[in-house]
């Protein structure tokens, strides 16, 4: 058997611990295009700090189509984790806009009481993280779930006010279900917990 267990998307969330610890290089690659639309598809940010990261997944198996939608300026995120079919799967991480600017990734009028205490706007207190899946049921891959969990002790080190790690599904419940169903949250998390 192959069974994978389902999981609530719009449950998943885990509160990273307020102890700080050592820097934490991250094996990431300016993605060219992105990068060039970012001025046109990310804004200043309002809240000088992060709090959260949210967890996405594209719904498509390549890089480049997330990254289409930025260049269009309809949305954006700060970093792509290649799928099993790209060449960059098992190497690197995309690098898709500047920290310092906030990416679109979650509507404005969403919140959640467990999150920022109910604040909205959270793309500007946020990180994005947009992982390459059809959602289809094809499984995240180890290195997937390994390099998210390097991306979150990154950013914890960096960032001393970060605190949550969600699921888009969790922030907008009725609209989004990504990651979904077979993504292995308490995996990520006991990743993300124990490096
Ligand atoms: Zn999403």
């Amino acid at each position: 058997m192959n069974a994978i267990p389902m999981n609530d998307p719009r449950q998943f969330q885990f509160d990273l611990p307020s102890n700080s610890i050592p820097p934490a290089p991250l094996n990431e690659v300016i993605h060219r295009r992105a990068w060039a639309a970012a001025p046109l598809s990310t804004s200043p940010r309002e809240n000088p700090d992060i709090e959260l990261i949210v967890i996405h997944a594209t719904a498509g198996s390549t890089t480049d189509g997330a990254v289409s939608v930025m260049a269009e300026g309809r949305a954006s995120f700060h970093w792509a984790v290649p799928g099993p079919s790209e060449a960059e799967h098992e190497a690197f991480v995309w690098a898709c806009a500047p920290e310092t600017r906030a990416a679109w990734h979650v509507r404005n009028s969403c919140c959640h009481s467990a999150i920022c205490a109910g604040a909205r706007r959270l793309n500007h207190r946020s990180l994005g993280i947009e992982i390459v899946n059809t959602q289809r049921g094809a499984p995240f891959t180890e290195w997937q779930i390994t390099a998210t969990a390097e991306i979150i002790r990154y950013a914890r080190a960096k960032y001393p006010h970060l605190r949550h790690v969600v699921s888009h599904a969790r922030l907008d419940p009725v609209r989004r279900t990504d990651p979904g169903h077979y993504f292995p949250w308490t995996n990520l998390m006991e990743r993300a917990l124990s490096i």
